[in-house]
């Protein structure tokens, strides 16, 4: 199966995560009760009045444990997983699961196919060609996507906030709370003008998870990147697939770790295409060690003095 295949599968199973995860009660904070439920249940310190009520260092230390274990252990594991995960994967999960980096891709082709090129201002040398298909139903698609997208997005989003029921009785309804008003047409607002305007200049210099996981990434040693076996860089035909592929404007053929590479993989891809099945440059590696055999990554080593360093097309 095509990395890309593969890669659009993790996408709408993440995505149908974020929608479903309040519905099903599995992570929401309730503004109107002010609790938060995790798993079904109300996330609470468990801290009772008889606790606040035993002075001694007993009570103290029992207080502090829990809050500690109930409220700041857990944000230390939410706000450490994106960092986690720059380290040991790079950017994989903006490639892989981000839900607005796949809404990113999609505006991107549809822009691709009534335009010609993928974003709006202007085209680039390695925008893909593609065949010549019916605008109409492209155009047509675009506005169905511009408007379903965001108001869905908008309703799942709010759901984190205000319960999935009570939304869908004020949908159905008509009868509108402030709070679920302005956080639908927030909410999508936000992802209309991002997918139409921003795309993946917000991954590259906005998104705080983008950022963590780009520098935790970059510094790793451990970290999975793209790698291009050099010792077969003979083999190339310069079709030009890899770098069209890459919907981050990264050079994939360029030896360095670029920051805007988000292991996407659609280069591996391409290269596949090109040379067969499994004959592609292009592979994963995790760290600094060499990708290709041990006595190809000697001759590397010795040439590596002069391998051209990454450029990133801005
Ligand atoms: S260089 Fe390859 S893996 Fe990295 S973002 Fe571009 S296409 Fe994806
Ligand atoms: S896709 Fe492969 S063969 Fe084509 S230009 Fe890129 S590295 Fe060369």
């Amino acid at each position: 199966m095509r990395l890309t295949t593969l890669r659009r599968i993790t996408q709408v199973s993440f995505i149908l995560l974020i929608f479903l995860m309040p519905a099903l009660d599995i992570f929401r904070y309730d503004t109107a009760a002010r609790e938060l439920i995790v798993f079904g249940h109300v996330w609470s310190l468990g801290l009772d009045q008889a606790l606040y009520a035993d002075h001694s260092l007993r009570g103290a230390s029992h207080i502090a444990v829990r809050f500690f274990l109930k409220a700041i252990l857990p944000w230390i594991v939410f706000l450490s997983i994106f960092p986690l995960l720059g380290f040991l994967t790079g950017r994989l999960f903006c490639g892989w699961l981000c839900p607005e980096g796949a809404l990113f891709e999609l505006s991107d082709h549809l822009t691709l196919r009534l335009l010609g090129r993928r974003s709006l201002f202007n085209k680039r040398t390695n925008d893909p060609v593609l065949p010549a298909a019916s605008k109409t139903a492209y155009a047509a698609l675009a506005l169905v996507t511009a408007i379903v997208i965001p108001l869905a997005g908008g309703i799942a989003l709010t759901g984190y906030f205000v319960a999935p029921r009570t939304i869908w009785h004020q949908i159905i309804s008509g009868e509108f709370t402030f709070g679920v008003k302005a956080g639908i047409i927030g909410v999508s607002i936000y992802m209309l003008i991002t997918s139409i305007l921003v795309r993946h200049v917000m991954c590259r210099f906005i998104c705080a998870a983008g950022l963590m996981q780009m520098l935790l990434g970059w510094v790793s040693p451990v970290s999975m990147r793209l790698s291009m076996d050099t010792a077969r860089a003979k083999e190339c035909t310069d079709c030009k697939g890899c770098d069209r592929a890459c919907f981050m404007n990264v050079l994939p053929r360029m030896q360095k770790r670029d920051i805007s590479c988000v292991n996407c993989g659609a280069c591996i891809d391409a290269c596949n295409r090109e040379l067969g099945p499994g004959k592609g440059l292009f592979m994963y590696r995790f760290g600094k060690g060499c990708a290709a055999p041990e006595q190809t990554c000697r001759g590397i080593e010795k040439a590596a003095a002069p391998v051209p360093m990454a450029r990133h097309r801005s």
